[in-house]
Parts: C-alpha cells; sequence; structure tokens
C-alpha cells in the first residue's frame, strides 16, 4: 500500500509533490489529505482525487506523513498550533527554506519526527535535486520514507543540516545561474545569426543533455568535456575564451554569495 499524505498549504511546490508521488505510485492522490487557506487550491487538488481536510487535526489524522507547505515564516506558528495533534506516529517533513530544525522542533514539542528539506523549482518538472537533515526524533526509517517520495519527483541527498546553507548555493538558487547561462547562450547564437526560438531551444537542450551526459555516464565533467575538445577547433577556442573571462571563479563565487546569504538568513 502506498503512503498516506498530507500537505499543510497546498500551493506551488504542494502541488509539484503531490502530481510527483501520484505518478510515480509512491503515494496516490485518493491517499492524499491537503488542507490551503485558499478555495481555487483546494477545489484544484479535489479535481485530482485528494481529500479537503476541515482542519490541520483532520489532515494529521488522516496520514502518515505531513508535508508543512506554508511560507518560510508561518512555519512556526503552524507547528505551535499543530503541536497538541502532532506525536511520534506521523513524520513532518517541512520543505520551508532557511527554518532550522532547532526551531521547528522547539514549536511541535519533544517527540515530533520532523525532516528539513531544501528542495529546487526542477520539483515542478520532475527534476529535483535537493537535501534533507534529519531532526533528533527521527528514525532511519523516517529518513528511508523521505528519500523514497522525494525519489519520486527526483534526487534527494542526505546531509548534515550545517550543509544546508551549501545545498541553498548549489541546487536551491541554482537554476537561476542556468537560466542566465541558457539565456546568454541564446543571445551568442542570435548574435551569431540564429532566430531567438531555435537558439533558445538549442541552448536548454544543451544544457539539459550536459547534465544527463554527467549523470548517466558518471564521467568526470572534465574528461567529457576534453572528449568534445579537438585540437585547434572551435570548442576548445571557446573554452579559452570561458577561461579568460573566468568562468569557473564567477561559478564558484556565486554558489558561496548564495550560501553567505542563507546562512545571514537564517
Ligand atoms: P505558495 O505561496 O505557492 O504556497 C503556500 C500555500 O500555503 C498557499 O496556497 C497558501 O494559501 C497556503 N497557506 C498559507 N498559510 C496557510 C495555513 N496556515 N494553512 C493552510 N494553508 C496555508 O508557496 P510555495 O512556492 O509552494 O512555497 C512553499 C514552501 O516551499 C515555502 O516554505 C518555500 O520556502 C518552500 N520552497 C519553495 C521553493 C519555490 O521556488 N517555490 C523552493 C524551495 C523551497
Amino acid at each position: 500500500m502506498g503512503l498516506r499524505v498530507g500537505f499543510v498549504g497546498a500551493g506551488q511546490m504542494a502541488e509539484a509533490l503531490c502530481r510527483g508521488f501520484d505518478a510515480a505510485g509512491v503515494a496516490k492522490c485518493v491517499d492524499m489529505t491537503i488542507i490551503d487557506r485558499n478555495q481555487p487550491r483546494r477545489d484544484l487538488f479535489a479535481s485530482w482525487g485528494c481529500k479537503i481536510g476541515a482542519s490541520n487535526e483532520e489532515v494529521v489524522k488522516n496520514v502518515d506523513v505531513v508535508f508543512i507547505s506554508v511560507k518560510p515564516y508561518a512555519v512556526a506558528d503552524l507547528l505551535r498550533e499543530m503541536a497538541p495533534f502532532l506525536g511520534p506516529n506521523v513524520l513532518v517533513v517541512s520543505i520551508a527554506a532557511g527554518v532550522t530544525l532547532a526551531t521547528m522542533e522547539d514549536a511541535a514539542g519533544a517527540g515530533v519526527p520532523i525532516m528539513r528539506v531544501m528542495p529546487n523549482t526542477p520539483c515542478l518538472v520532475g527534476c529535483l535535486a535537493g537535501a534533507m537533515s534529519k531532526g533528533t526524533s527521527c528514525t532511519p526509517e523516517h529518513v528511508d520514507t523521505t528519500a523514497r517520495l522525494l525519489g519520486a519527483v527526483g534526487k534527494c541527498h542526505e546531509v548534515p543540516e550545517s550543509k544546508m546553507d551549501a545545498v541553498t548555493g548549489v541546487s536551491g538558487s541554482g537554476p537561476a545561474y542556468i537560466y542566465q547561462v541558457i539565456e546568454a547562450m541564446a543571445d551568442g547564437g542570435v548574435l551569431a545569426g540564429l532566430p531567438r526560438a531555435v537558439a533558445q531551444d538549442l541552448a536548454a537542450r544543451t544544457v539539459m543533455g550536459a547534465a544527463k551526459m554527467v549523470l548517466e555516464t558518471g564521467k568526470h565533467p572534465g574528461e567529457l568535456k576534453d572528449a568534445v575538445t579537438s585540437p585547434g577547433g572551435t570548442t576548445i577556442a571557446a573554452v579559452h575564451h570561458l577561461e579568460k573571462c573566468g568562468v569557473r571563479a564567477a561559478f564558484q563565487g556565486a554558489v558561496k554569495a548564495a550560501a553567505d546569504r542563507a546562512h545571514e538568513l537564517s
């Protein structure tokens, strides 16, 4: 039997997770219970077969795992409200950026298993790159359950919570860096004479293809780069230009800047 999953806050991220879990069969919409303040959001989830909870307590009573998927500023107050009916039998998974396990455990009370997850927006298209950290009351089964659910919409690594800011720097904020790369490559294509739509499609598919090559061959990116740079050829000319422009330092600095900012905010 699939897991019974709940969402408190049925916004964009909850939608992506709900649809991904259902498509992968790890949890079906008919076994999900959601609650949201917003009627159109409730109607949308109901149209997929999800049950609509009349209260947070009803959501918790109906599920094995409850996702806390409201905005970060609302998480601590929400968990304080939910504390009377939370306990060891329902796993709480928070996807809120920057809200620490200590804050959530303090709000939810002793003995509540809480996992903190840092997702990213490609979760919306089944390509999550994320990480999770376990709270003090979590067992290995809680970690497995979270990994199994999130594995349905991508990949979620387990890391110590102290590494979450670094995760934010690489994958949490990372999609924006790659959107800039795609836009810039498309501009380059237009500069070289391509129609905009063709240039953008080529750029986006090139990023996707290169990423799949790294993931599916297991080869080092440097080895894959060497394999496509022939002596005196076009690719090494471009690679040389990128090196002159400091591309590696720029990306390393971007990841570090985001990680530092995440640290300041948490
Ligand atoms: P969203 O605004 O789309 O969804 C939040 C939903 O919660 C809304 O539908 C709102 O009506 C509902 N809500 C608010 N308070 C509520 C309450 N007390 N009870 C019931 N429902 C309530 O936000 P989102 O983009 O889905 O983000 C949700 C969480 O995911 C955030 O904590 C965010 O940090 C995290 N996250 C989002 C992204 C992203 O890019 N969207 C990336 C990583 C992490």
